[in-house]
């Protein structure tokens, strides 16, 4: 590790504010899942061939319940199947470290940091998890998607009576739906953590971004937020992003280009020993 990198990393462990990384799919790429940008990510429905911008929205769900809950079935076996990678292993060790500066914004749905061990209190899942269905915007409703469901929903797998009956609000006939937040929907704060998220951004000592592309919104506010401030930025990722250009044009920012499990638990290493 260079120095410069070392020496953000001891300035965001110097601040007061949390230490505040923000996942996208690119740290569970590692883990088999695929990201939205890769040929494995289209579905078919009939003779369509749909990208997964058009299935996660709330007007596929309206037009095509039943064939948008196979593909989050099917993602969602896809998801249970994985195992938490290094990078994952990492954030858990960092926030034993840390306690109350760690904070973890994940647009992940693979539930996969919580697997790993992180905890759900200083975990913002905002674009939901996979595995939990609520009914409508209720919170309240919010449960882990029944077990009997299963978890080997294969691409072709058909909708069955009894996996409507089990995807069914209590209310009898209205379906549940996934609990995550689609293209076409709005951040909020009971669902989403999108006011803790945008706070967190304005405190964050320093800002670590794993593997997102920045093509959603919150995630560019936050890191558009730490960036005006002028706070400690680092990136992690394969390919640039436009958060690799805040972290470039900012004297206390640095881009790594490369995995999350290359970059990230050297890095993690570091401020574990000097927390
Ligand atoms: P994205 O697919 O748009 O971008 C992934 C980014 O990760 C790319 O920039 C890519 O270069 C980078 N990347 C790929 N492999 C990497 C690696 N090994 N190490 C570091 N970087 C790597 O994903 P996104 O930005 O998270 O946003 C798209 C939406 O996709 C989000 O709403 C998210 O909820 C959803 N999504 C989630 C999952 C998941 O839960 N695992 C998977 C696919 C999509």
């Amino acid at each position: 590790m260079d120095d410069a990198l070392r020496a953000l990393l001891d300035a965001g462990l110097a601040g007061t504010g949390p230490i505040v990384v923000m996942t996208g799919a690119g740290i569970s790429a590692e883990s088999g899942i695929p990201t939205f940008r890769g040929e494995e990510g289209y579905w078919t429905v009939g003779s369509e061939h749909y990208h997964p911008m058009e299935m996660a929205t709330q007007e596929a769900y309206r037009r095509m319940p039943e064939e948008v809950w196979r593909w989050y079935l099917y993602r969602r076996s896809v998801c249970r199947k994985a195992q938490p990678n290094p990078a994952h292993l990492a954030l858990v060790r960092l926030e034993r470290a840390l306690g109350d500066r760690f904070l973890l914004v994940t647009q992940n749905v693979d539930g996969l940091h919580l697997r790993a061990g992180n905890t759900e209190a200083r975990t913002y899942q905002i674009h939901g998890n996979i595995d939990y269905l609520r009914c409508g915007d209720e919170p309240s409703s919010l449960r882990p998607v029944p077990l009997a469901i299963g978890e080997d929903w294969e691409a072709g797998s058909p909708f069955t009576e009894e996996a409507r009956a089990l995807l069914s609000c209590c209310d009898g006939g209205r379906f549940a739906r996934p609990h995550v937040l689609w293209f076409d929907e709005c951040y909020d704060e009971a669902l989403f953590r999108f006011e803790s998220s945008l706070r967190a951004a304005s405190a964050a000592a320093l800002l670590i971004v794993i593997g997102t592309s920045g093509a959603t919104n919150l995630p560019m506010q936050v890191g558009a937020i730490v960036a005006e401030r002028g706070a400690p930025m680092i990136v992690i990722n394969q390919d640039p992003s436009p958060f690799s250009r805040f972290a470039e044009r900012s004297a206390r920012g640095a881009f790594l280009q490369g995995s999350a499990g290359e970059h990230l638990p050297p890095m993690v290493e570091h401020l574990v020993q000097h927390a």
